[in-house]
């Protein structure tokens, strides 16, 4: 999966630069924004950086964005902003309201939170969803001049709301759930039974040379020992043979050089 990211607006203090509250758009936007990618590449989605931090004019800073979001194929273009107007919680624009579902997620984990979930929207007038190729996504994460928003934001942190968005991006989590979690136990816990199976049945095809006989098929080592302990009876075979394989071969050896000992 190929993603644009892009931490909207330029630069605090600069030409385009986010709305200003109890928040500062741009600070956030990139706070947000930069762990974001993070988090992604971390799950081996290929981020490309759209972010453009110093612009002459807002059109100069919305068309570099789009330039760099069209410059490759991409599965999805993000855009991070956060919302200024008095209002709570997070919502999500898309070219025609489309209801893609990483937008549904966004605001869907965003609502798990604490945020209000105020759904997914018509974007089709906002120029980088307008004009990037990619299926789009702004995220108004939340108010910067609200204060309940603001406090539950400072409050969670946007490492927080960067791995709820990337949730939604991926469609994964990558804490497991205790059911998952004792699932994949479960399944570690077969594989290795089969493995330990498979181990064995090899282990037994390596060691299947058995010596019924003290012939020049038995290891020379080995010879002289066993036919001592034939003779003096500590070892009998059945009427197939001896039946021995390499570990009792190595024990009539022990035995008989014990015996030699203490002669
Ligand atoms: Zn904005």
């Amino acid at each position: 999966m190929v993603v644009g990211i892009n931490c909207g607006h330029t630069v605090s203090g600069t030409v385009g630069c986010g709305a200003v509250g109890i928040l500062n758009e741009s600070d956030e936007t990139r706070n947000v924004g930069r762990r974001l990618e993070e988090c992604l590449r971390k799950r081996g989605v290929t981020v490309v950086d759209c972010t453009n931090d110093h612009a002459a004019t807002v059109s100069e800073n919305l068309s570099k964005i789009v330039a760099m979001a069209n410059a490759q194929r991409l599965d999805l273009f993000v855009s991070v902003h956060f919302n200024s107007g008095g209002g709570r919680g997070c919502e999500v624009y898309t070219y025609g309201a489309k209801k893609l579902a990483q937008a549904e997620r966004v605001c869907e984990n965003m609502q798990s939170l604490g945020f209000v979930n105020r759904g997914v929207k018509d974007g089709s007038g906002l120029y980088v969803v307008r004009h990037t190729d990619a299926a789009a996504m702004l995220v108004e994460t939340c108010f910067v001049d609200t204060a309940s928003d603001a406090e539950l934001y400072k409050k969670i942190g946007a490492d927080t709301v960067a791995k709820a968005i990337a949730d939604a991006i991926t469609g994964t989590k990558e804490e497991l759930t205790m059911a998952q979690y004792e699932e994949l136990k479960q399944m570690i816990a077969a594989q290795d039974a089969k493995l330990n199976s498979i181990q064995n049945a090899l282990a037994k095809s390596q060691n299947k040379m058995i010596y019924n006989y003290v012939d020049k098929n038995m290891p020379e080592w080995a010879r002289e020992a066993v036919k001592w302990c034939a003779d003096s009876g500590i070892i009998a075979g059945d009427g197939n043979g001896l039946d021995l394989d390499d570990n009792k071969l190595w024990t009539c050896v022990v035995l008989y050089r014990l015996a030699l000992k203490l002669k």
